[in-house]
């Protein structure tokens, strides 16, 4: 089975009735998008840069940024890359960017919040990133956004740099990792011009449990109905406003909860590497019509377990 999924990885995932899903790859390291490619990864859904910034001793200047950011660009031939800004504190400390003693590091300064508390920074940056892109695709979405304020401070930087340095092919977009993110996502949607759900954050935030809390990790499960849920209205929101939707959290890779996600309508999963063929073979397995049945049945279900349950009996 995995042999047959290795071979047939460098083509399109459709379902068994021509329901396409893009598969990407998630990277921290730039290095490795040749490798991604290699491994049949139609993008790069989500490179996580702070690995750029945790590379260098300080904070990396727009040259060095640039040079990074090109090299990815490079190994895709063409293919996009959709970048996430800086996403600092909580569980991905920047040495050279202490945040400071906080009771709740969870949620405190992180993420778009605290990349906006040094402007400069997110504008080097969103530079860095324009000018390494030039014609090929580039998406860029902000961390841990709770709100539409968020985004548009976000936006309001990344346009006076657009107007600066024209890249002729980019999109602006949010991730969904904040509860309060999905439930408003019809405003969103009217903004962004995509949306990428980051289920471990969004998963941690809705049930409430600390995604590396080691006791109690096993009861965080993103499979939860709650979190099934807010993915079903990040959906039904993006698309109603004609934008697209990825999942780029560990749940994308999960081979019970790819058919629930195809079903419940996303259009790109973002998976490591390693996992991209074997999603491209799950996603052949099924048809649209009853992963949408199988999303259904998932979304009637009190908890995680049921979930997989009746996922597992389906
Ligand atoms: C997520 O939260 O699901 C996500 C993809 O981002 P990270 O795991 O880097 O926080
Ligand atoms: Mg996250």
């Amino acid at each position: 089975r995995q042999r047959a999924a290795h071979g047939r990885r460098h083509e399109e995932a459709r379902t068994l009735d021509g329901h396409r899903v893009e598969v990407a790859a998630n990277l921290g390291n730039t290095a490795h998008a040749a490798d991604a490619v290699e491994r049949g990864a139609e993008a790069i859904g989500l490179l996580r840069t702070e690995f750029v910034f945790m590379g260098h001793p300080q904070l990396p200047d727009l040259e060095t940024q640039i040079a990074e950011y090109r090299e990815a660009f490079d190994a895709l031939g063409g293919r996009p890359l959709v970048a996430r800004t800086l996403d600092v504190g909580g569980d991905k400390p920047l040495p050279y960017w202490p945040v400071g003693q906080e009771d709740n590091p969870f949620l405190g300064l992180r993420g778009i919040r605290l990349t906006l508390t040094r402007p400069e920074v997110l504008e080097t940056q969103l530079r860095a990133l324009l000018m390494a892109a030039g014609t090929r695709p580039l998406r860029i979405m902000f961390p841990m956004v709770k709100d539409i304020e968020e985004f548009r401070a976000g936006k309001a930087l990344f346009d006076r740099v657009q107007a600066e340095v024209k890249a002729a092919d980019v999109q602006l977009g949010v991730m969904i990792e904040v509860p309060s993110c999905a439930l408003l996502a019809p405003t969103l949607a009217k903004e962004a011009d995509f949306f990428s759900i980051g289920t471990n954050d969004l998963t941690q935030y809705t049930l409430a449990i600390d995604r590396g809390h080691p006791q109690l990790s096993a009861q965080s499960d993103a499979i939860h109905p709650a979190v099934l849920r807010l993915i079903q209205l990040t959906v039904e929101a993006a698309h109603a406003e004609g934008r697209w939707v990825g999942v780029c959290g560990e749940l994308g890779s999960d081979p019970q909860a790819v058919p629930v996600l195809v079903g419940l309508g996303v259009d790109e999963l973002s998976v490591s590497s390693r996992r991209v063929p074997l999603v491209k073979a799950r996603i052949r397995e099924l048809t649209l019509v009853q992963a949408r049945e199988m999303a259904a049945l998932a979304l009637r279900q009190p908890t995680s377990a049921a979930v997989r349950e009746a996922l597992e009996a389906f």
